[in-house]
């Protein structure tokens, strides 16, 4: 059961409509392809959970806040028996591992994906103590991409690759479903704690002024359209919107990107 689908990131949707509206500086780009590239990994991830029809409540990029800090769940599985933490990364090319450290070829440290999900599970763990639950929560790391490799790792029950995912899944079917769907109010809870309104303090700086102006296809994000009984129709791509659409939909990108300015006509 699906309680909450997967959307993309705030600063997924800003840093789209700013590679069409402006340019890029080369982090920003990065930035926006690492973006790209996390949500299409996560959508993997959810597609491989779904064919394995895995019983529980899923609850997909839950973002919780805290007195000192926010954090995002990718991916979390509410069952009968415990909680399952899903730490989704789109990494690819070989990496070496060595007494904690994770390198690659040239020798650059990334941060230990496990740290980030031990982290996020201590937080869970102690948010759902003090709304009354004592559940067990397992947290994971998952590796999306096949072409993803780290040498010298020493087994991990915690890590999965993407080719164990499917046995992983398996495991979890054999598993009691949910009967009574004990959990189904915590998990409508934590949907509640869900931070709607979250803006993360890294986003990239854009006046109003610099954005090139009008609407964009939702499909190609190009601005020439024609317009022929209130449906706009674009002449890249062909795809076809009413007007009226094509307008609320522009109305919640200047929102996105300007929350504190008002709309006007
Ligand atoms: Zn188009």
């Amino acid at each position: 059961m699906i309680l909450k689908e997967r959307t993309k990131s705030v600063t997924h949707r800003i840093l789209e409509s700013l590679d069409h509206r402006t340019t890029l500086s080369l982090s920003e780009k990065t930035q926006y392809d690492n973006q790209f590239k996390g949500y299409a990994g996560e959508l993997q991830f959810d597609n491989k959970m779904k064919e394995a029809g895995v019983p529980g409540i899923l609850i997909s990029d839950l973002l919780l806040s805290t007195r000192d800090t926010s954090y995002q769940i990718d991916s979390l599985l509410i069952t009968d028996t415990c909680i399952y933490l899903y730490e989704i990364k789109n990494y690819t090319g070989s990496y070496h591992y060595k007494e904690g450290d994770i390198s690659s070829d040239s020798g650059h440290l990334i941060h230990n994906p496990m740290n980030q999900a031990e982290r996020k599970r201590a937080y869970l763990h102690n948010l759902l103590l003090i709304n009354g639950y004592q559940i067990n929560i397992i947290a994971y790391v998952v590796y999306i991409n096949p072409d993803y490799y780290i040498y010298s790792l020493p087994k991990s029950p915690a890590i999965l690759f993407a080719g164990q995912l499917t046995s992983h899944f398996e495991s979890l079917s054999g598993q009691a479903s949910i009967q009574d769907h004990k959990y189904l109010t915590l998990a409508k809870k934590l949907l509640v704690m869900h931070n709607n309104s979250y803006r993360p303090l890294n986003l990239p700086d854009y006046p109003l002024e610099s954005l090139f102006k009008g609407i964009m296809c939702s499909e190609c994000f190009s601005f020439g359209y024609t317009v022929s009984r209130q449906i706009r129709t674009c002449t890249i791509c062909g795809h076809k919107e009413k007007s009226a659409d094509a307008i609320h939909r522009s109305i919640e990108e200047f929102r996105l990107l300007f929350p504190e300015k008002l709309v006007t006509k």
